[in-house]
């Protein structure tokens, strides 16, 4: 008996490897791995997940009506051009799905989110990763990379891993130099996060043009990761190619109702930004001083590089701080091999966090 055979350009893929929550052996762990916003949702998001447990029993609006109409109110949107899905990772991917397949090639940074080259793998397209400038992506390196067969661009702005971001003049120098056939996706899932005056989520430029998507997240400073809420902004013509192929009721009922009191609740998503930009600063100085090189971050998240001349590395410092219950990212996955990528949590575990890499580096672990 033979078994079933998938796709034969998947299987050179590995299932995606989440942000480890535990690890055995220790009780009790603190997890910065995967960039979730310790401040916690609006409290009137958790009152309205809760109530909707009365309703379980319907589909949800397969449209998201009223969370298309509070997103467009309070970020001044045309609700019509708005889509939402399960995550931001949702959107991306019906993205891939409709606009790539065999023979098409999709551009990204080398160092950037990690769904844009599995989905384009997924649907046999051929993966194009331009190297990084300066940590973000490279406008030339992408404009040089692009060809007859380009079908989709993706920009992380603010990029993960690595925190670092591009101007908005960049972002509109990469559009002006694109084919009109090409979509350009900016991926803002860290928009809320970024205090930069020069950057911009890329709302105005979806408007100007045809080809262009942003997409966004209430997965981070939202602090929603676990409800899986997502949306696109696009020009019509991709909207109306992902709302063909979407699945009919993507976003769940308890999503859609929390994350429109979320969005309405912009007072508490200013305190989590505050605080935020805040601790960003303040690790970003101390982890400097303890000699590792921090790339500047607009993010929730820092990158942390272990110098070529330190005695130790990054693997290492990885296996000290999970023994102690402290989880970071650790990225050879990725090819950086000798960073680690920290969330920034509460404040009690953003100062254990730096006192125990001060140990691990003076090597006198405690
Ligand atoms: N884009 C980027 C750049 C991300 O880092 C993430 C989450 N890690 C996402 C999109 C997806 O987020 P979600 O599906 O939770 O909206």
């Amino acid at each position: 008996m033979s078994a079933p055979k998938p796709h034969s350009w998947i299987m050179d893929l590995a299932a995606y490897v989440p942000g480890r929550a535990k690890v055995e052996g220790v009780k009790e762990t603190v997890k910065l791995s995967a960039n979730e916003c310790t401040s916690g949702p609006s409290p009137k998001a958790v009152a309205a997940y809760t109530a909707a447990a009365s309703q379980l029993l319907r589909y949800p609006d397969g449209g998201s009506t009223e969370l298309r109409e509070a997103i467009a109110g309070v970020y001044g949107l045309d609700a019509s051009r708005i889509i939402c899905g399960a995550g931001s990772d949702d959107i991306l991917t019906v993205l891939i799905h409709a606009f790539a397949g065999p023979g098409d090639e999709v551009i990204f940074s080398q160092y950037g989110f990690m769904v844009y080259p599995i989905q384009t793998k997924a649907v046999g397209a051929t993966g194009v990763a331009v190297p990084n400038l300066k940590w973000a992506a490279d406008v030339d390196g992408i404009l040089k990379a692009v060809t007859a067969k380009t079908k989709l661009v993706f920009v992380d702005n603010p990029n993960n891993p690595t925190g670092a971001y591009l101007p908005m003049s960049e972002i509109e120098r990469l559009h002006a130099g694109l084919p009109e056939h090409v979509v350009l996706v900016v991926d803002s899932a860290y928009a809320e996060c970024v205090t930069a005056e020069d950057y911009d989520a890329g709302a105005k430029l979806v408007e100007r043009s045809t080809n262009v998507i942003m997409t966004r997240t209430f997965s981070k400073m939202y602090a929603l990761a676990g409800l899986r809420v997502g949306w696109g902004y696009g020009g019509p013509a991709i909207i109306d190619a992902l709302n063909r192929i979407r699945m009919p009721f993507n976003v769940n009922l308890p999503a859609q109702v929390a994350a429109v009191e979320a969005v309405k609740d912009q007072a508490h998503l200013a305190e989590s930004v505050a605080y935020n930009a805040e601790w960003r600063d303040k690790l970003t100085a101390e982890l400097v001083a303890l000699g590792l090189d921090v790339v500047p971050s607009q993010t929730n998240f820092l990158l942390l590089g272990f110098p070529e001349e330190s005695p130790f590395t990054a693997g290492e410092a990885n296996t000290y701080l999970s023994e102690r219950g402290y989880l970071l990212r650790w990225l050879p996955g990725m090819g950086l091999p000798n960073h680690l990528r920290l969330t920034i949590g509460a404040p009690h575990e953003n100062r254990t966090v730096v006192e125990l890499l001060r140990a691990f580096l003076n090597g006198s672990p405690e």
